[in-house]
């Protein structure tokens, strides 16, 4: 395989990357190599210059889930001293803070909890909308969507349909992992299998909400296993924009934490390599760009890999530095090390990395 032609090919749009010739890619390229055709074809979909940005909370609404993945510290079963719903007093006091902070987008997610129904979180959406109609509403993912429907016995686009209208604005793509159910039975085997994952999605397409995509690299998995899932998204992509015009606006990667309990249970006892350090997301970043040609943006993941790598990313395909992210305990949770980052502090590694930030809503639009 002549990897700088088709390099060269893929970033000019000229070819689309398999499966195949990915996996050669990731284990055999030139690191520089991948860096460069990912940064053409960010040129080329985005232009040099701007880096975005988002101003947002993450707001985790209850802890209590039945779903028990092997990854998870954040869960707390039902009835535990630790699990909790949020009050609408509580819920309302962080919106306020962020609004009061120049945030514009809350984002609610959130544990399967099986004793709420639908009318909770449609009450939740709609109280939060009339209080801060200003502020866009990026809520719960496929697997909560998936949940919420088997508990009121009905579909994902018919609950999906009743937050649209309650004042759901986006779905974002938590809880997709690795969207291969080779991997998905062994670290989540009662979450949403990948086609029900992108099936939601392309539900949530078909209403207009805005969507993104995730992937959580570093479970002991195969690279095949990443780029099948990547196959995934590109198809549903394709798919969505054939139907309605519209898909994924983004894309996000980041590596398993170490000190999850994964980590204990099939950590270094089984000579599983978990997580992934720079060299590996740097290669995964930019085969991303690459494979993912009609997803508009790419997400580089400050709070797992540090801001540092993060800014080095914006050089390996991706050109939106993700959010302040002003309350998030589910990454925390499983060992984290990096917490929230001031408004300010985004603009200066993005700057510092040589582009100009600038802040963006859930649309990719710029803000003021
Ligand atoms: S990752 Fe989500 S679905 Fe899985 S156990 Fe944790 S809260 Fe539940």
């Amino acid at each position: 395989m002549n990897y700088e032609k088709l390099l060269s090919d893929v970033s000019e749009g000229q070819e689309r990357l398999s499966v195949q010739e990915s996996v050669e890619l990731f284990l055999h390229a030139d690191l520089n190599s991948l860096g460069q055709a990912a940064n053409r074809m960010r040129q080329r979909l985005n232009g040099d210059e701007v880096v975005t940005y988002l101003v947002d909370r993450n707001i985790n609404y209850t802890n209590v889930c039945v779903t028990d993945c092997k990854f998870c510290e954040f869960y707390r079963p039902l009835g535990h001293k630790e699990s909790y719903v949020i009050s609408e007093t509580e819920l309302f006091k962080k919106v306020e803070e962020t609004v009061a902070l120049g945030g514009t987008r809350i984002l609610l997610q959130g544990g399967h909890h099986p004793e709420l129904r639908l009318d909770f979180y449609v009450n939740m959406l709609k109280n939060l909308k009339t209080r801060f109609p200003q502020v866009e509403l990026n809520a719960f993912s496929p697997p909560e969507i998936d949940h919420i429907a088997q508990v009121e016995g009905t579909s994902c686009l018919q609950v999906l349909e009743s937050l649209k209208t309650a004042g759901l604005d986006g779905l974002p793509g938590g809880g997709g992992e690795i969207l291969d159910d080779e991997i998905r039975e062994r670290v989540s085997p009662k979450k949403l299998m990948s086609t029900g994952w992108l099936s939601c999605m392309s539900d949530a397409h078909s209403l207009g909400l805005l969507t993104s995509a995730s992937q959580v690299i570093g479970f002991g998995e195969e690279p095949t296993h990443r780029f099948n899932a990547l196959q995934g998204i590109r198809d549903t992509q394709d798919k969505s924009m054939a139907a309605y015009g519209r898909g994924f606006l983004s894309f996000v990667m980041w590596p398993l934490q170490f000190e999850s309990r994964y980590g204990e249970v099939f950590g270094n006892k089984k000579g599983v390599k978990l997580g992934a350090e720079r060299e590996e997301y740097l290669r995964h970043s930019a085969l991303s760009r690459l494979f993912l040609d009609s997803v508009p943006h790419i997400g580089a993941s400050w709070p797992t890999m540090g801001p540092v790598i993060a800014a080095e990313a914006l050089m390996f395909g991706a050109d939106d530095f993700g959010s302040t992210m002003i309350e998030e305990n589910v990454v925390s949770s499983a060992g984290s090390t990096y917490d929230c980052m001031t408004e300010e502090a985004i603009r200066a590694h993005i700057g510092d990395a040589g582009f100009r930030p600038q802040k963006r809503d859930s649309a990719y639009q710029a803000v003021s």
